[in-house]
């Protein structure tokens, strides 16, 4: 299982979100906390933002190699300042590539998204534009085809077509964060400046929430919604 992380508010530096916390996502790609399948998150590494509200094209920087050892971004990181990030380090289920392409976040040039888990493609909806052979570039592509608005009802209907599946995805647009857990931790933290979505902590302040297992999380405009997925209550 990967590690993920997303944030909406005030403007913040890449390094501030995913290098400098203490248990952040560089410290999770080798020593996660809360991990529940696998012990590295040493198959790549991905980070996208946005520059305006909305509207705006976003940018990516992925790399099929460990985040900790990336001094080239750990340079840029501090310089790179956004208000909606979506950030993840990967490690690979068994037979998936490991190339930038079947890394998150993947994009449909307004979402970025995130998959932390596992689906059997057969049992998604036939979909074009898939990034990678990777289940969750066709889980993404799967997703930006019947719209990310939905995110909750995809995941309730992947989820009950495929009971092996794991689908904590995460996703924004540059104002709005959709989140769910199905399977796996997902933790946040919601204060004056903003909202981050995690799949863990990234440091002990006592304001971290965890987010129960089939919830979807609905962030826009400062307001932050905690919902069951259909079909679970
Ligand atoms: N199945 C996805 C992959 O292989 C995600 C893996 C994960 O969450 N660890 O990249």
């Amino acid at each position: 299982m990967c590690r993920h992380l997303a944030w909406l508010g005030r403007p913040r530096s890449l390094a501030e979100l995913m290098l400098e916390p203490p248990h952040g996502l560089v410290v999770q790609s080798y020593a996660p906390r809360r991990q529940k399948h696998g012990l590295l998150n040493a198959d790549g590494w991905g980070a996208g933002f946005f520059d305006l509200p909305e509207g705006s094209v976003p940018r990516r920087w992925r790399s099929p190699a460990p985040l900790w050892g990336d001094a080239s971004f750990a340079s840029v990181a501090p310089v790179l300042t956004s208000h909606c990030v979506v950030a993840a380090v990967r490690s690979a289920t068994v037979g998936m590539p490991i190339e930038a392409s079947a890394t998150a976040p993947f994009t449909d040039g307004h979402w970025l998204l995130s998959h932390n888990g596992v689906v059997d493609t057969a049992v998604l909806p036939t979909c074009s534009g898939a990034e990678s052979v990777c289940d969750s570039a066709i889980l993404a592509a799967s997703i930006f085809t019947r719209g990310v608005e939905a995110l909750g009802e995809l995941v309730a209907e992947f989820g009950a077509a495929d009971p092996n599946a794991r689908l904590n995805v995460l996703a924004a647009n540059g104002s709005r964060l959709l989140a769910t857990t199905w399977g796996d931790s997902l933790s946040m933290l919601h204060g004056a400046d903003g909202v981050v979505l995690a799949s863990e902590p990234y440091d002990d302040d006592p304001r971290w929430v965890d987010i129960p297992d089939r919830h979807l999380v609905d962030a826009h405009g400062g307001e932050v919604s905690v919902t069951a997925l259909e079909g679970t209550r």
